[in-house]
């Protein structure tokens, strides 16, 4: 090289003059020559930075005036360092939770004390579990072939309820993809969890297989025997919320399907729930399936955006639900939509708590224990014989 810096001979006139190829000189060079710069030391350990051609020699020497140069064995270094860091944080947030939210030994949980969306949650939670020993749940992300919730902001809901009130913990076959770091409101880090990453299992002592069957087999028989008034005043309440949550998710369905983009506010909760209090959830899916068939045709025609098209959707449904009462129509049940199958949630609550034949065609008169309270209601006979007799009864006392 020149005292200027430029290299004395080109490359080329080297490998001819040896009469090899510049592949094979780059190549011997490496194995016998360690060229370090001088000029350019790694920032770190403050070596000369090796150069293995000449490219990389002028690379380093651009990059010195402007970056941080840092060596091979410093880099790899530095990046095992931040190994060993990052899981060492994982662990230490993995040991936090399982300290302040693990399963414990802790007092079972009392059926009757809780409520009946809490009874239904926990039922569809542990009736499908992870293994045949009920150890823990499927996580919600998990879920395959089935879905948890028709919704899954409702599952999530559901399942922080119940970790909240300690009546759901955290097992310790979680996936550490279930744990994260979470900023308090003064900044620092809190151990935290993504709820539907969880293996969960419920309170109890004991191996969580058999606090979870338990538990689920209790639920079962209090739901064959007369109910907690609790639950009587309950139900009807739930009815309402699991139907809107049905609603809203076809509602998606059939917003998606016409790439409406779509997040259901108050008002779309309104309409669709004024629409339940009137109709079987098969005559809200008409009334959906409608009005967005209509607003996709609205765009069409075109002078309208696709936000404003979707945005016209819910005025639809609540004009064509005024208009069915109004006239007294006999609104079309539709059937389920095989995209939607019935969710954990839904089937728990409808089938086998209120036994329902058909949640799409029923409405609250149907469920069977409506005036049974003093019989032993089981979920498949809905035998009105024996219901009179019991109205009957009652007149006579
Ligand atoms: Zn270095």
């Amino acid at each position: 090289m020149d005292a200027d810096g430029s290299w004395k001979r080109p490359v080329r006139e080297v490998t001819t003059s040896a009469g090899i190829s510049q592949i094979i000189l780059t190549q011997r060079l490496r194995e016998i020559v360690i060229a370090r710069d001088p000029e350019t030391l790694c920032d770190d350990c403050g070596i000369e930075m090796i150069t293995a051609s000449r490219s990389e020699f002028d690379q380093n020497r651009r990059s010195a005036a402007f970056t941080r140069l840092v060596c091979k064995e410093c880099r790899s270094a530095k990046e095992e360092a931040e190994k060993l860091a990052a899981a060492e944080r994982q662990q230490r947030l993995v040991d936090e939770i399982n300290a302040r939210f693990g399963y414990r030994d802790l007092d079972p949980l009392e059926i009757e004390q809780l409520s009946l969306r809490e009874v239904v949650t926990l039922l569809a939670l542990f009736r499908n579990p992870i293994d045949e020993n009920y150890t823990c749940s499927i996580p919600l992300d998990s879920w395959s072939g089935s879905i948890f919730s028709a919704r899954p902001e409702d599952g999530r809901s559901r399942l922080t309820e119940l970790w909240n009130s300690g009546k759901i913990y955290v097992h310790p076959s979680t996936p550490p993809k279930a744990f994260g770091w979470v900023a308090n409101s003064e900044g620092d880090e809190q151990p935290g969890i993504y709820v539907d990453r969880v293996r969960w299992t419920a309170r109890g002592q004991g191996p969580t297989g058999s606090v979870n069957a338990t538990l689920v087999k209790g639920i079962k028989g209090a739901l064959t025997r007369p109910w907690p008034d609790s639950w009587q005043m309950q139900w009807a309440s739930e009815w309402d919320r699991v139907m809107l949550e049905e609603a809203l998710a076809y509602l998606e369905l059939c917003m998606e399907e016409y790439n409406f983009e779509f997040s259901p506010g108050d008002r779309t909760r309104n309409v669709l729930a004024e629409a339940l209090e009137s109709f079987a959830l098969g005559a809200v899916y008409n009334f959906i399936w409608r009005a967005t068939k209509d607003s996709a045709a609205y765009f069409q025609r075109g002078g309208v955006t696709r936000k404003q098209a979707a945005n016209s959707t819910v005025g639809r449904i609540e004009r064509s639900v005024e208009y069915a009462l109004a006239q007294k129509w006999d609104v079309k049940i539709y059937r389920r939509d095989r995209r939607l199958p019935w969710s954990a949630v839904s089937t728990t609550l409808f089938t086998t708590v209120l036994g329902v034949g058909d949640a799409m065609t029923a409405r609250p008169d149907d469920v069977p224990l409506d005036d049974s309270e003093d019989l032993d209601w089981e979920p498949d006979a809905a035998d009105h014989e024996v219901a009179d007799t019991a109205d009957d009864e009652r007149e006579q006392q």
